[in-house]
């Protein structure tokens, strides 16, 4: 089933390589699809090299496996919140990139500080908590679901406008309206982790962008009244 989509999510996985955001077998990519209320997800541990279509492993919502020879990535129950609380969301990205890391293990926001920031995310994009002992042990992964959900509902965010966290002492989730959406907001991310790393080097108190910057940046690209790109 969903042979299409296999093929699509798996040839998204490959792209974590491709573009330096992934070490070894340190990522995972999936895709929805609605209809079914099923997703795609990477198998847990194959290497790149091996990795074929058919690999992917299908789960449902509730983070059952419904087919796949393979056990899917570990991280599969944290998608299925995801995709499960936000409908708008179409995929989703998971890596240890290694600024955005960084930043997730210095337990800080990304503010937005430039406009490659501004053209993507509508803003700060948020550092979630650690877990507690206690939800780790009932459910890692699932309650890192839930701690990402938690995190946008107290902050008010909106996942489209923001298509990313970070987990604190962990690493990046990106999403986005189907996988290779949510891969190159987590290329975007890593890139702007990077560019506000060398900024505060630079100058420690350099400042976030004007609202009307960041308003102007993002709303050309994704308002109503979008006009960046063709048509
Ligand atoms: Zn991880």
């Amino acid at each position: 089933m969903l042979e299409e989509l296999k093929e699509k999510v798996f040839q998204a996985n490959l792209e974590l390589p491709k573009r330096d955001l992934i070490k070894y077998t340190w990522g995972n990519v999936s895709q929805v699809d609605r209809e079914s209320g099923l997703f795609v997800i990477k198998p847990s541990g194959v290497d790149y090299d091996v990795m074929t279509a058919d690999d992917m492993v299908v789960c449902d919502f509730d983070g059952n496996v419904v087919e796949g020879n393979l056990r899917p990535s570990s991280d599969m129950p944290t998608h299925a919140v995801l995709y499960k609380t936000y409908p708008e969301i179409g995929g989703i990205v998971h890596t240890h990139s290694p600024w955005a890391a960084s930043w997730a293990q210095s337990g800080l926001d990304v503010p937005a500080m430039g406009t490659t920031h501004a053209d993507t995310f509508y803003g700060t994009v948020p550092c979630a908590r650690f877990l507690s002992k206690e939800e780790l042990d009932a459910g890692y992964e699932h309650e890192t679901g839930n701690v990402i959900v938690e995190t946008f509902t107290k902050r008010g965010l909106d996942p489209v406008a923001v298509p990313g966290i970070l987990l604190q002492g962990h690493g990046p989730f990106t999403w986005g309206k189907d996988a290779d959406d949510a891969v190159m907001h987590a290329v975007v991310l890593e890139e702007v982790c990077r560019m506000n790393a060398i900024t505060r080097f630079l100058n420690p108190f350099a400042p976030e962008l004007p609202q009307y910057v960041l308003d102007k940046h993002y709303l050309r690209k994704h308002g109503k009244n979008a006009y960046y790109g063709q048509k």
